[in-house]
């Protein structure tokens, strides 16, 4: 599948003609500030394999895991369109939300859930990890 999305003012595009890696849901408090309250929800793509257009701003912060997360952001409307750590240049953190519908993209799995809300509804069947779970699986190498 190949997937198309924007930030909520369009000045932002980006396309992905290969699959996601991973999907995830995450409650750290990094994220719920980020997200407005709730978790974020993000699906993990080759940084290779994003075709973007328009220009992004960013900021950073260093995540619960101790691991310096920088987050692009439409610079007009703020909207997230995906996070990156320089530990693993090779890969981004695409926010859900930014894809157009309908596509396949899903949480798998719920992580950082110590921190999420006493309110929060997590879904039993995803696999859920109190703190930080392991990397999303290894590229190959090439
Ligand atoms: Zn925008
Ligand atoms: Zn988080």
């Amino acid at each position: 599948m190949a997937y198309t999305g924007s930030c909520a003012c369009g000045a932002v595009r980006v396309e992905i003609a290969s699959p996601a890696l991973a999907a995830r849901q995450c409650w750290c408090s990094h994220c719920q500030k980020l997200a407005g309250g709730g978790p974020m929800h993000n699906a993990f793509f080759r940084t290779d394999d994003i075709i973007l257009t328009g220009e992004l701003a960013s900021n950073s912060y260093i995540a619960d895991s101790g691991t310096e997360i920088r987050w692009y952001f439409c610079p007009a409307c703020a909207t997230h369109v995906f996070a990156g750590a320089d530990i693993r240049p090779h890969m981004r953190a695409v926010r859900i939300g930014i894809f157009d519908r309908p596509h396949d993209l899903k949480p798998e799995m719920a992580i950082w859930t110590q921190e999420a809300p006493a309110w929060a509804a997590i879904d039993p069947a995803l696999e859920q990890y109190p703190a930080a779970p392991p990397p999303p699986p290894a590229l190959p190498q090439s």
